[in-house]
């Protein structure tokens, strides 16, 4: 009763969807392309879990794509969200809750002397391009292959996540002009940063990295790199811009740039710093923001920035997370979870590697390593479409896309993990045949 029920709620939600928004979604990665089949309409979420239209829940290693790190409808983000909406929904003029986050990230992640709030990490990556550009008076973009940072103009050039995932190395409507002023260059790669510096050096505003990757599935630095882009950049005028949109206070409790010691000049942040609400900022170098209107003469505004109900939110996640500092536990679930599934997949002959960073993590089916988009993309796409559905009909949720990290929260605790384990054996049982 409640499968068919799925199928036909469902299928009429999705069907009704693909008439009126393109793929039937308001964000291309949710459409399941990558592992076929439809996906799910979510009625609620509480906690690690998700529950659909037709009232199956499914064990979410999504978790809003990272945006959420105490679950799902955490007490504490509902009542800062419904406190402040009793107090009005936007204001269009500043209020408190800005300068409580913005002191708070600042506190967290030192580099970023001041903040400017946006709406999204594609704001925050475009708006902070505009002021590398303007502050060095240089026109072109350094970025990784497989490395995403939202979808402006200037970064749909060999970017991962949902473009990986639908195979477009680029996007139509890109202007060729502009896609020429980005460079890109391995994921791990100093070498052939290096060698982009000594061709076009004094043409280069900034380097823009994840410092963890995310968006070609889960691909940690290797040892030397980032720093190895600080000296770099340093060296040659540019600057360094550290996109911490995922790994902002998921990695660690200071972001990537704590966990490896590294100092940007700028950082981009988004997902966290939200609470589950739309948010984006950039900040870093004083001297820098300063250039950023009215400050400075470099534009950038936004009608629902800083709005009260997303500071409430983000202020309440973070000021929790500081609390609770639970960064190594859920390192040490997440681990567990992936050693789980990579020894299990070799012990059925399924090649596979992965690892964990805080409350991110990944893994791939090839037989590693991975270093890189290039390699990432050598791994097979087959065992991981029918592997995400065998785990989805059992009710674990993971990232539609072998291209994704998967995200674990406060919520996922050792007996979530214990039960995801169980249904992985059963779902590489299926799948290995
Ligand atoms: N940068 C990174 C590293 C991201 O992971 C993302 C989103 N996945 C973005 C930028 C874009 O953020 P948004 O989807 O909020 O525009």
């Amino acid at each position: 009763m409640k499968a068919e029920a799925t199928i036909s709620r469902n299928a009429e939600l999705f069907a009704r969807a693909c008439t009126l928004m393109p793929g039937g979604v308001s964000s291309p990665v949710r459409a399941f392309r990558k592992v076929g089949g439809e996906p799910f309409f979510v009625s609620s979420g509480a906690g690690a879990l998700l529950t659909d239209v037709a009232g199956n829940t499914h064990i979410d290693y999504v978790m809003s794509w990272g945006a959420l790190m105490l679950g799902h409808a955490h007490p504490v983000i509902v009542h800062a969200i419904s406190d402040a909406a009793t107090r009005g929904t936007s204001y269009g003029a500043p209020c408190e809750a800005e300068v409580e986050l913005a002191a708070l990230i600042s506190a967290l992640m030192p580099s970023v002397e001041m903040v400017r709030f946006v709406n999204s990490g594609t704001e925050a990556t475009m708006s902070a391009l505009r002021l590398a550009r303007a502050a060095t008076g240089r026109d072109s973009v350094l970025k990784f292959s497989g490395n995403y940072h939202g979808h402006a103009d200037s970064f749909l050039v060999q970017a991962g996540s949902g473009v990986a995932t639908l195979g477009l190395p680029d996007s139509p409507g890109v202007p060729p002009a502009l896609a020429q002023l980005t460079l890109t260059a391995p994921y791990n790669d100093l070498a052939a940063v290096a060698a982009l510096f000594a061709a076009h050096g004094e043409r280069i505003a900034c380097v823009i990295v994840e410092p963890v990757c995310g968006n070609a599935g889960f691909i940690p630095p290797v040892e030397g790199f980032l720093s190895g882009l600080r000296e770099i950049t340093a060296r040659h005028g540019a600057l360094l811009i550290f996109d911490e949109v995922m790994t902002g206070f998921r990695v660690a409790a200071g972001g990537a740039q704590a966990r490896f010691a590294v100092k940007p000049d700028l950082t981009t942040l988004g997902k966290v710093i939200g609470g589950g609400l739309p948010v984006g900022a950039y900040g870093g170098r004083r001297d820098l923001m300063e250039r950023i209107a009215p400050a400075g003469p470099v534009y950038q505004a936004g009608t629902l920035s800083g709005n009260p109900l997303a500071m409430a939110a983000g202020l309440a996640q973070l000021r929790t997370l500081r609390e609770l500092d639970p960064y190594d536990a859920l390192e040490a679930r997440a681990t567990r979870l992936i050693d789980g599934i990579v020894s299990e997949s070799r012990a059925r002959g399924i090649p596979a590697v992965g690892g964990a960073m805080g409350a991110l993590a990944g893994w791939f089916f090839h037989a590693g390593p991975v270093l890189r988009f290039e390699d990432a993309r050598q791994a097979s796409d087959a065992p991981f479409g029918s592997f995400f559905h065998a785990c989805l009909r059992r009710g674990v949720f993971f990232p539609p896309s072998p291209y994704e990290a998967l995200f674990v929260s406060t919520a996922h605790d050792d007996a979530t993990v214990d039960r995801t384990l169980e249904i992985v054996m059963e779902a590489l049982a299926e799948v290995a045949g």
